[in-house]
Formats: C-alpha cells, sequence, structure tokens
C-alpha cells in the first residue's frame, strides 16, 4: 500500500511549527513516530494535503526529573520510557504501560505524544499516566493551555485539542513517600496487542502501615475513553489495605465500566477482568507504597 501524496514540511523549533500549523489550518497534520499516522494514511483513512513531522523539533524530546516534578517532551518515545532507570523509579507503572506497547520496533518510533492524541479508548500509556494525575500542555501561536489528562479526552479518537494545536509536553508530580501504582494489560497475545482490558491503580497510604489515603484507578478498553473508577476509589479511602477491600474494589470497578462486545471478547468477560486486573494491581501497588 502506498502512501497519498502530500506536501512535508519539517519545521525545526516550536515556534515555526505553531506558524506553520495555524498558516495551514484543516489540510495539515502533525507527523510524530508516524506508527499510528501513517497506517492510517496507507488505508486512506486519512489523506492530508501536507504533514508537519515534529521530529526536528529538540525541545520536545527532553525528558527531565528535577526535585518533585517529572517533565516528559511530546517527542520522547515510548521506548525511552520503558527503559528509563528514572522514570522506572518514580514512575514504574508509566514504564509497565511503555513496555506493553506493541514490540521493539514500534517502541523506538511510537511518541507518548502521539500515544495520547490519538484517543484510542485501549490505548496502553493513558492509564497510567491518568493515574499518576498527568496534566497535559498544549500550544499554539495564540496560545498555551493545560489539562489534567483526564479532561482531555472525549471520546474515541477525539480530544479537547483545537486546530493548530500541538501537544508539547506531559507534567507529573513526582509521587509522595508510602505510594505506589501499578499497571496490567490483558490481551489476547503476549506481544504486539491492542488491550481486551487494562487498569493502572495508585494509592498512596497516610504511613508505611497506614490506610489508604486516596487511590486512584483507570481502566481502559472499557468505555469510549480511559475512565476512573470513581466509587471503587472512594471505597479505598480511609480503609486499611486487605484482600477483602481489593476484591469489592475490584467488583465496584466492574460495575463502573461500559464494555461492548466484539469478536475479540465479550461484555461480561471483560467486566470480569476489570475486577481480576484491579485487584491485581492494588496488590502490586500496595507492595511498592510499603516499600518506600
Ligand atoms: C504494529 C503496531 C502495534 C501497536 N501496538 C500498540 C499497543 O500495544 N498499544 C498502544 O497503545 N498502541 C499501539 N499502537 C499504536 C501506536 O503505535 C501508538 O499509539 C503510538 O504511541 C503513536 O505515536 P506516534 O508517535 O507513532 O504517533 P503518530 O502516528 O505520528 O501520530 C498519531 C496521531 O497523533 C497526532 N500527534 C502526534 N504527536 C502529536 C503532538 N505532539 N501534538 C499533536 N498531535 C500529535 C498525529 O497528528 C496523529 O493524528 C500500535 C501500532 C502499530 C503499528
Amino acid at each position: 500500500m502506498l502512501l497519498p501524496e502530500f506536501d512535508y514540511h519539517e519545521p525545526s523549533t516550536l515556534e515555526e511549527a505553531c506558524a506553520v500549523m495555524t498558516a495551514l489550518g484543516k489540510c495539515a497534520i502533525l507527523l510524530a513516530g508516524g506508527t499510528d499516522l501513517l497506517v492510517r494514511m496507507k488505508k486512506k483513512d486519512l489523506v492530508p494535503d501536507h504533514l508537519v513531522s515534529l521530529g526536528s523539533i529538540d525541545q520536545l524530546k527532553e525528558l527531565k526529573v528535577s526535585g518533585r516534578k517529572v517533565q516528559i517532551g511530546a517527542l520522547v518515545t515510548v521506548g525511552q520510557i520503558a527503559e528509563s532507570e528514572r522514570l522506572g523509579d518514580v514512575l514504574p507503572a508509566l514504564c509497565q504501560g511503555a513496555l506493553n506497547l506493541g514490540s521493539p520496533l514500534v517502541r523506538n518510533l511510537a511518541t507518548i505524544g502521539g500515544n495520547i492524541v490519538s484517543a484510542r479508548p485501549a490505548a496502553d500509556l493513558p492509564p497510567p499516566l491518568m493515574a499518576y494525575g498527568a496534566r497535559v500542555i498544549l500550544a499554539s501561536e495564540k496560545r498555551e493551555r493545560t489539562f489534567a489528562l483526564e479532561d482531555f479526552f472525549k471520546g474515541p479518537g477525539e480530544t479537547v485539542m483545537e486546530s493548530g494545536e500541538i501537544l508539547t509536553q506531559i507534567s507529573l508530580d513526582v509521587p509522595p513517600p508510602h505510594s505506589g501504582a501499578a499497571y496490567l494489560k490483558l490481551g489476547k497475545r503476549k506481544a504486539l496487542e491492542i488491550s481486551l482490558v487494562n487498569v493502572a491503580s495508585f494509592i498512596h497510604l497516610n504511613g508505611p502501615d497506614g490506610v489508604v489515603d486516596s487511590a486512584r484507578i483507570v481502566m481502559g478498553a472499557v468505555g469510549p475513553k480511559p475512565l476512573r473508577a470513581f466509587s471503587a476509589e472512594r471505597l479505598l479511602a480511609g480503609e486499611k489495605p486487605s484482600d477483602h477491600l481489593f476484591e469489592a474494589a475490584g467488583k465496584a470497578a466492574a460495575d463502573e465500566s461500559s464494555p461492548i462486545d466484539d469478536f475479540r471478547g465479550s461484555a461480561e468477560y471483560r467486566r470480569t477482568m476489570v475486577s481480576v486486573l484491579t485487584v491485581r494491581t492494588l496488590r502490586s501497588a500496595l507492595a511498592r507504597a510499603r516499600k518506600k
């Protein structure tokens, strides 16, 4: 399958990229790693007149952990995240998400920005990022906007982004002491598989052996966008962690999911697996929280 014809632009600064996107308007699409976009263009799902590559903008490739802040440029690849020892220390669930995405070949090209902007309900990075409370920064010629990642998604393939905007950075706080998070993905195969269900859980204890101060549970592939399991989170807050509590949270999360039936799995199976993955991610998150 050949790509349709297009004009190619390769700005070397963010300002230049914003100006090009404003000038070209809806006829232009941004290109990051191309693992999603070029496949869609080959299938003729998308036939843009102009492609604007972000690949020469060094500012978007920076990954910084300084003090209590983590800043990940939109062009940082999934492979860099999977292999980063520094991120492995502070945001291990994000590294688990990255390690679960595609194959080494895909991970070397795919970017965190592309994974977020594609807004696929089954994508691997949004659940752990949301569980850690990530924010995204959008830039355009006129202004900069910041959103909590959970307010960024509107539905499959749909986000709050406006024409001419570029996702520049993902920003997170280093999680506090006595907190931990974990991510698990269920697919039909062990590699190169889109999630049937995925879950990321984060818990913060009020001391090494204390009660749950706060929790965030995010479920992927069981709704039009990654979903917070709010009633499960409320069940956990203020309680002493136990298997019984985690099972109740798993059931509550399953009740809050809204999976579909399709050829890859029934809604009932997916709901059951939300419960199983919630319990398992909570157990791993707890083990990590107690180590810190
Ligand atoms: C074989 C294969 C396996 C895959 N497996 C998985 C998987 O297991 N899990 C998973 O989650 N995904 C998977 N994917 C999907 C894809 O690899 C990821 O979503 C990837 O992270 C997309 O990033 P990219 O840099 O390649 O984006 P691109 O393809 O370059 O862009 C995707 C979309 O995002 C827009 N975009 C990109 N960056 C920006 C930005 N900074 N600002 C604004 N808009 C932007 C583009 O305009 C385009 O619309 C797979 C893809 C393939 C081909």
